[in-house]
């Protein structure tokens, strides 16, 4: 069960995704001084070294932030998400990557709190010192729990600013993770009604992957579901040929935010033909939702860009793969 080690797959086209909507929904809670809470029910170890151990062997940086790094004409999302990873990487190069907790950590004000849940006992060991050493978390702002995200999560809500973003991102590696998912938002619901819930999901060829979207879909509450398919999927059935985000209660600006940015990630993050977007939304009363947006075709990507250099190009893989997020 803890095998999955996220440093293999930092700063990936599923983390671009990812990372580029969380900084998005935390750039626009920050619109109001409202004190808000970040919950990231699988924290993961924090930050990880692009030319470290892991994610040198795994290469899969090389398929993610490396390809935007440098792309010209980033949209707007896609340039706060550059410019928060820079912020981690003073010196212009691209050597060390923010995960969950750092970006979060990253966007919020002395107000905000920092709730983390990480249940593999290294992986936590590291997140902490992370956050304390290298990060310089202040401590009543930050709580980690080395434990179950899904059942910690129950006594963190509602947060006491009713206010917050709660972010459930595990690696489906057990394919049960799909089931707490549905019963973490079914219970968080109840609990903070109107709290944003963002949920990760990778796209693999498993009928559980596709059951939990489905079933995301027909929660009775406001959401939106952006998926990035970077490939076709593998002859052999196996891998993750893309990933989405679906926000419950998404910020208003998230929509058009990724309308925008979604044709320019496909062009930049395309590996085959094969490569597409979905953006969908739908509404809590009256239920059918707006229908999707055209999946998108590449976009042309002109000049200018945020965000650090590129590393020296080495890097490229190996052999040696973690475990796959399914
Ligand atoms: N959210 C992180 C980020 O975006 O940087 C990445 C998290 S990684 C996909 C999933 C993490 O969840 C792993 O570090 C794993 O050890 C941890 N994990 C697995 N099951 C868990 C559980 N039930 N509760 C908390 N953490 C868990």
């Amino acid at each position: 069960m803890f095998s999955y080690r996220h440093a293999f797959h930092a700063g990936n086209h599923a983390d671009v995704l990812k990372h580029a909507v969380l900084v998005q929904i935390l750039e626009h809670f920050n619109r109001k001084d409202t004190p808000y809470w970040v919950i990231d029910t699988h924290a993961g170890a924090g930050l990880y070294a692009l030319d470290g151990e892991w994610a040198g062997q795994s290469g899969e940086v090389t398929e993610g932030l490396d390809r935007l790094l440098g792309a010209p004409n980033p949209p707007a999302l896609v340039e706060r998400y550059l410019r928060a990873v820079q912020d981690f990487n003073p010196d212009g190069v691209a050597n060390l990557y923010p995960g969950s907790p750092c970006l979060a950590l990253h966007a919020m004000r002395a107000q905000d709190r920092l709730r983390l849940f990480e249940l593999h006992p290294t992986e936590g060991q590291v997140l902490e010192d992370t956050l304390r050493r290298q990060v310089h978390a202040p401590r009543r702002q930050v709580a980690v729990a080395l434990e179950d995200g899904f059942a910690g999560l129950k006594r963190l809500l509602p947060p006491p600013p009713r206010r917050g973003l709660i972010l459930i991102d595990p690696s489906y590696e057990n394919k049960q993770d799909y089931r707490s998912v549905m019963q973490a938002l079914r219970d968080g619901l109840q609990r903070f009604a109107q709290g944003c819930f963002a949920v990760w999901y990778p796209q693999v060829q498993r009928i559980q992957a596709h059951e939990m979207v489905r079933a995301l879909e027909r929660l009775p509450v406001d959401w939106l579901n952006a998926s990035l398919t970077v490939r076709k999927p593998a002859a052999d059935g196996l891998g993750m040929h893309g990933s989405g985000m679906f926000v419950i209660n998404p910020p208003w600006t998230l929509e058009s935010e990724l309308r925008a940015a979604l044709p320019w990630l496909q062009a930049a993050l395309a590996q085959d033909d094969q490569a597409r977007f979905s953006l969908t939304t739908g509404a809590a009363r009256g239920g059918a939702g707006k229908p999707p947006a055209p999946d998108g075709k590449p976009a042309d990507a002109p000049a200018g860009h945020p965000g650090p250099a590129r590393r020296p190009a080495a890097r490229q893989a190996d052999q040696k793969r973690s475990p796959s997020r399914r």
